[in-house]
C-alpha cells in the first residue's frame, strides 16, 4: 500500500498495491512541463487506485474509474500529440493522470508513504534526453517509447 499527495495537500491518493517499478521519461515534452530531466512515474490499475482527497468537491469528469474534483485537479493536451499532463490547480504539482482505459500514472515524486522498494526500471525516450542528463541506474533503456 502506498500513498501520495501534492504540495498544498488538497489531491491526496492510495495506492493498494506493493509499488516497485519506476519509468522515467526523458522527452522534451515531460522536460519542459517538470523543468528536470524528464518525469519519473508509475503505472498502476484503475482498480488499485483510489483518491482520498479532493474529489467530493466538485467535478463529474470520469479520469480512470474515479471522479475527481476538477476545480483542484487540470489536464492540459499538448495540441497534435497524445501527451498529456494533470496538475493540482493550486500548487502546481503533477498528480496522477490517465495512461491508458486501464491504468494511471503516478509520478513518483509526490508517493509519501510506500515507496521504500521503487527502483527505476525502465527509461524511455532516451535518444532525445538532455545533453546534461547523465544516466546512473541500472534502468533498461529505451531510444523511443517501449518497444521503439
Ligand atoms: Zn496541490
Ligand atoms: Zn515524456
Amino acid at each position: 500500500m502506498a500513498r501520495g499527495e501534492c504540495n498544498c495537500g488538497g489531491v491526496q491518493f492510495q495506492i493498494d498495491a506493493e509499488l516497485s517499478a519506476v519509468i522515467i521519461c526523458h522527452c522534451s515534452i515531460c522536460r519542459r512541463s517538470t523543468g528536470s530531466n524528464g518525469i519519473a512515474v508509475l503505472v498502476v490499475a484503475n482498480e488499485q487506485f483510489r483518491w482520498l482527497g479532493g474529489q467530493e468537491q466538485i467535478g463529474q469528469e470520469q479520469i480512470g474509474q474515479e471522479q475527481i474534483g476538477q476545480e483542484q485537479i487540470a489536464m492540459w493536451k499538448k495540441p497534435g500529440t497524445e501527451w498529456e499532463t494533470w496538475f493540482c490547480r493550486v500548487c502546481g504539482s503533477r498528480v496522477p493522470g490517465v495512461n491508458d482505459p486501464a491504468r494511471m500514472f503516478v509520478p513518483a515524486g509526490c508517493i509519501t508513504q510506500g515507496d521504500d522498494a521503487l527502483r527505476v526500471t525502465h527509461h524511455i525516450w532516451v535518444g532525445s534526453k538532455a545533453v546534461w542528463d547523465e544516466i546512473g541506474d541500472a534502468g533498461k533503456q529505451h531510444p523511443e517509447k517501449f518497444g521503439g
